[in-house]
């Protein structure tokens, strides 16, 4: 059988949006043009050299039903919460936050002389695991394992699988797959992508052609710019002429109701009022 490139389905402009305390940020995912590719709930993107943009952090806040996924490029984000963790996240590090039924946490950038660059990701959990005990993966830059293609390409294996080299991050439900690619001018990058499974791209630096069925209609895609990826065996990208830069995300859909408010995602209405009624009562984070 022949394998099938994925086509690009949509492609999305990030917009500006002020989250936490006041912190600026380019946001792709939750937004009236693309709500969630399924399981992911959220994609933003921080990306400044002005310490004002993000100093103001984000302060203790709660999550429930979800995992939150932050990958530092470029800068130092302190955090902290209520399941006794604390320590900072720095260039090449990822945070994998599996909130369950409730994590209270708090995540204060510090101020970087270079440009601040980091991203976070929500997946979704299924309905059975929505109330599951909080847990977090810290993996350290030197964790990621770094592989380099002939012809100059480079890919940090966050999660996932290339070329026989696992990623760091396991047991995480959505089975997802989580690449950082560099490719040079004109190189080209192809990975194989399970079928069925969701995915996207998302071009931070320099400009990209994704290579599907029908050659011709290829244009380069500029940065920053989330492409969501239809069904398929493989992705295949060409760097155009400055080289490109993109994360690569895949992971297993759940289809499953969603009931969003927030920092909560839940599959209905009545467990978000409950969320917040735990919150109220002082029950949101439970023992044990
Ligand atoms: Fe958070």
């Amino acid at each position: 059988m022949s394998s099938q490139l994925r086509n690009v389905m949509k492609i999305v402009k990030p917009i500006t949006v002020m989250e936490g305390a006041g912190v600026r940020l380019k946001r792709s995912i939750a937004t009236s043009t693309l709500d969630h590719v399924d399981p992911f709930l959220l994609f933003d993107h921080f990306g400044s050299k002005n310490p004002a943009d993000y100093i103001k952090g984000f302060p203790m806040h709660p999550h429930r039903g979800i995992e939150t996924v932050t990958y530092m490029i470029s800068g130092h984000v302190n955090h902290k919460d209520s399941i006794g963790n604390s320590g900072s996240i720095t260039d090449g590090d990822v945070q994998w936050m599996t909130s369950g039924r409730g994590i209270m946490h708090e995540e204060m950038p510090r101020p970087h002389e270079d440009e601040m660059v980091g991203f976070q990701l929500w997946v979704n959990l299924p309905a059975r695991l929505k109330m599951t005990g909080p847990r977090y993966q810290n993996i350290t830059s030197d964790q990621i394992p770094e592989i380099r293609h002939e012809d100059g390409a480079k890919i940090r294996v966050i999660a996932g699988e290339v070329d026989g080299v696992r990623g760091p991050v396991r047991e995480i439900v959505a089975d997802p797959t989580y690449l950082d690619i560099s490719v040079p001018s004109n190189g080209t990058f192809s990975q194989s992508i399970e079928r069925g499974h969701a995915a996207f791209a998302y071009l931070f630096e320099g400009e990209g052609l994704f290579e599907a069925g029908d050659a011709e209609a290829v244009k380069p895609i500029p940065h920053p710019r989330l492409i969501v990826l239809g069904d398929g065996d493989r992705v295949s990208v060409r760097a155009a002429d400055q080289g490109v830069r993109f994360l690569l995300v895949s992971g297993k859909p759940l289809n499953e109701p969603i009931a969003r408010w927030g920092p909560f995602v839940m599959n209905t209405r009545a467990e978000i009022e409950q969320a917040l009624q735990d919150l109220k009562n002082g029950t949101f984070i439970k023992e044990g």
